[in-house]
């Protein structure tokens, strides 16, 4: 019996080959065994889809066959994950088995996927570096093989079409690196078929919402549009065929997603001025016949000044040729022409790979040289004496403008965090973590504390100081203050206010303000009363104020002390003759009033009012009393008819105690507790008077008077002292 020496073709190479239907015996051969081999060593592999791993190296090379790469490339695209993922695989196995050319090709793309990680390529410091150094070594073993680079590029494009398989962290940055790098790269290798495809993959990732506006748009208005080009291609075809050329080609050219975007955002038009705008192509075989049909363009529409590029005599620096013009038509609707030759077309979808659709042909390999040499010498840029500053300059001559609006900063740990350009320390904490934002209170840059509001810089270490719980301010939203630059950042500072924050914040407000009223000794004072001194008609509102910490404790304590001494001197209000005689308490000469015109004279404060330092007061002089000072809205003041009798009195710029405040403190007694109290009066530089101790079963009860500089100090010292070993409260005492 005979050996059956033609296997048959698997079914997943079929597509390959309908791609590639002349390749001689021997390649197919070739190709087959490598997907033989890799549907071995894959069997039990399966990605994340849940599909067999073959598929994925099988899909890699379906695309190198579309751009028509040789056989070697498509072994070792069905032969580019083995070595990676597959135990026991090594590269001298498919040296042995494929040899030396596939196992380079192998190799150099094994060699590609440890790209460097964020921390390891930014301890330099300096922003752009991971991206220098992922270029780079792209660029490397592209100068080995550029073969290499395309079968990576075509591995990134499939791991993009099947990116809705991975969690959402990791789409994100998987389409961010590939809008960042690989989309880049392919229009640098004038690959325009992948370089579009990558982008709109990209896009649907990074920015889902305006994606599918895009497409829902463009799907909705199809129909119309196709029309409108069809009669506008019949008329220019019309035009052409009287100049006698034959094999034309006109065609309307496809809108990309991504590009429709660019131009929206760029030009900060809307979708209907970018969609209005037609693209035709047209492909004739000769480079003088461009021209002839440039002049049958300008003759039926009206051309737009500006508008027209000749990129065959200059061509772009990824090699692209054509002429580009742009026409106004007689409904006034904008309509952008390509004319080119096909070598030029293939140049311009295919770029670097076209030099494998010519491989016959070899006029075509002096091209391809030129861009090869193009590209080595980026690579030398960046890597003969490689400097930080060569590695930027080199990746500023690779990116894309979208990178170019970006900023990269490091986290105080070295890792990269990129935003886009006018980002703030706010944008960078919620990009961190949601709740790193919410409880953001500051942050250094550098190691210098800056404002919230400071624009982040490429190369900026952030560090962001956060408090002990999570209240973003309300001004962060308010686009004039320019707190923040993320749509993220602004949907979860919105989120927090509009689910968690106001709750949270009336419970924290209701907390903050009992335990105030309980340090005042007015624990039965209804919130409402409060609430109504800061001008709130609705509590919650109110303790929604106090939690959001717009209201302060101290401040609380203020408006409730002031008001309550009101109510009691009104109360207390007494008739005039007597009443600057009124009962007083002597205050040293030095306590920080000065009067005009004269000194050393012994100065009272009156206990009518009890002026407190920062009240309008003014001084009546009593005989044989020397001055006492009321406050300037004082009854007794504002009825006397003694009017001779007053003097204007200032409070001086000397801090002096000027209000006694009544405490009483609870505590396990213990030694030294008196000291302590002791020491935190005197840290605020508050006098004590009037101390009494009672211990009751150890339980010891302080009574004093503090000698406050203003009312606010009163919430904080309180709470001092009740932060102290064996203090259960402290308040203050009602007479
Ligand atoms: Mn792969």
């Amino acid at each position: 019996m005979v050996a059956v020496t033609s296997e048959k073709v698997p079914t997943d190479l079929e597509p390959i080959f309908r791609s590639r239907p002349n390749l001689s015996p021997e390649e197919r051969a070739l190709v087959q065994r490598a997907y033989h081999f890799a549907a071995e060593a894959h069997r039990d592999a399966k990605r994340e889809g849940g599909e067999p791993f073959i598929t994925h190296p099988v899909a890699v090379a379906q695309i190198l066959a579309d751009l028509r790469l040789d056989t070697p490339t498509l072994a070792a695209a069905l032969l580019h994950d083995v070595v990676e993922d597959v135990e026991g695989i090594e590269i001298e196995h498919i040296e042995r088995d494929f040899g030396a050319e596939v196992a380079r090709l192998v190799d150099g793309v094994t060699k590609l996927k440890k790209l460097p990680t964020s921390t390891e390529a930014m301890k330099s410091g300096k922003a752009g570096d991971r991206e220098a150094e992922t270029l780079r070594k792209i660029f490397l073993s592209m100068n080995n093989d550029i073969r290499v680079v395309l079968i990576k590029l075509a591995d990134r494009l499939h791991n993009m079409r099947t990116l809705g398989h991975l969690p959402p962290e990791r789409q994100i940055k998987k389409a961010r690196e590939t809008l960042d790098i690989f989309a880049p790269l392919a229009n640098r290798l004038g690959i325009w078929q992948i370089k579009w495809e990558l982008e709109d993959l990209s896009f649907r990732y990074l920015n889902p919402e305006k994606y599918r506006e895009i497409a829902t748009q463009l799907a909705a208005r199809r129909a119309e549009r196709e029309a409108y080009l069809e009669t506008v291609k019949a008329r220019l075809a019309k035009e052409i065929s009287a100049l006698g050329i034959p094999n034309v080609h006109i065609s309307a050219r496809p809108k990309h997603i991504y590009s429709i975007y660019r131009k929206m955002e760029r030009k900060r038009i809307p979708f209907d001025q970018v969609y209005d705008i037609h693209a035709l192509r047209v492909i004739v075989p000769e480079k003088v016949q461009c021209y002839q049909v440039l002049g049958v363009v300008h003759s039926i529409w009206r051309p737009v000044p500006g508008e027209f590029d000749d990129y065959i005599a200059a061509p772009k620096n990824n090699f692209y040729q054509s002429l580009h013009t742009a026409v106004v038509d007689d409904q006034g609707k904008t309509i952008e022409v390509q004319i080119r030759t096909p070598e030029m077309h293939e140049q311009a979808e295919y770029g670097i790979a076209a030099h494998w659709r010519y491989k016959e042909g070899a006029a075509h390999d002096k091209a391809f040289e030129e861009h090869l040499r193009y590209l080595r010498q980026l690579i030398e840029a960046a890597t003969e004496g490689v400097s930080p500053a060569d590695a930027q300059e080199f990746v500023s001559v690779m990116r894309s403008d979208v990178f170019q609006n970006r900023v990269y900063v490091f986290t105080p740990k070295g890792d990269v965090i990129d935003l886009p350009s006018g980002a703030t320390p706010i944008d960078f904490a919620y990009y961190i973590h949601t709740d790193v934002g919410h409880r953001c209170r500051g942050a250094r840059v550098n190691g210098v504390q800056v404002s919230l509001d400071y624009r982040l810089k490429s190369g900026d270490r952030v560090e962001i100081i956060t408090g002990k719980r999570a209240s973003p301010s309300l001004d962060w939203l308010n686009p004039s203050l320019g707190y923040i630059r993320t749509s993220r950042a602004r949907s979860k500072i919105k989120a927090w206010f509009k689910r968690v924050g106001r709750e949270n914040n009336i419970a924290l407000g209701r907390e903050v303000v009992d335990r105030e009223l309980r340090r005042l000794g007015l624990s039965t004072k209804p919130r409402e009363e409060v609430a109504a001194l800061f001008g709130f008609a609705k509590v919650d509102d109110f303790l929604a104020a106090v939690g959001y910490g717009d209201i302060s404790a101290p401040s609380i304590a203020t408006k409730v002390l002031e008001a309550d001494r009101k109510a009691q001197r009104e109360a207390a209000a007494e008739p005039l003759a007597p009443s600057a005689e009124a009962p007083t308490r002597p205050v040293n000469a030095s306590a920080g009033i000065d009067i005009m015109g004269d000194s050393g004279m012994l100065i009272t404060l009156a206990r009518c009012c009890n002026p407190v330092r920062g009240d309008p007061i003014v001084g009546y002089i009593t005989r044989g009393k020397g001055v006492t000072v009321h406050r300037a809205d004082c009854p007794n003041v504002i009825n006397s008819l003694e009017s001779e009798r007053f003097i204007n009195v200032n409070w001086g710029s000397s801090v002096e105690r000027a209000y006694p405040v009544p405490i009483v403190i609870t505590a396990y007694d213990r030694e030294g507790l008196l000291r302590d109290i002791g020491a935190v009066a005197a840290n605020e530089s508050i006098n004590i008077a009037e101390l009494h101790v009672q211990t009751r079963n150890s339980i010891a009860s302080i009574t004093l008077t503090m000698e406050l500089e203003s009312l606010d100090q009163l919430s904080r010292v309180l709470a001092k002292i009740e932060m102290l070993p064996n203090v259960i409260e402290a308040r203050r005492r009602v007479v």
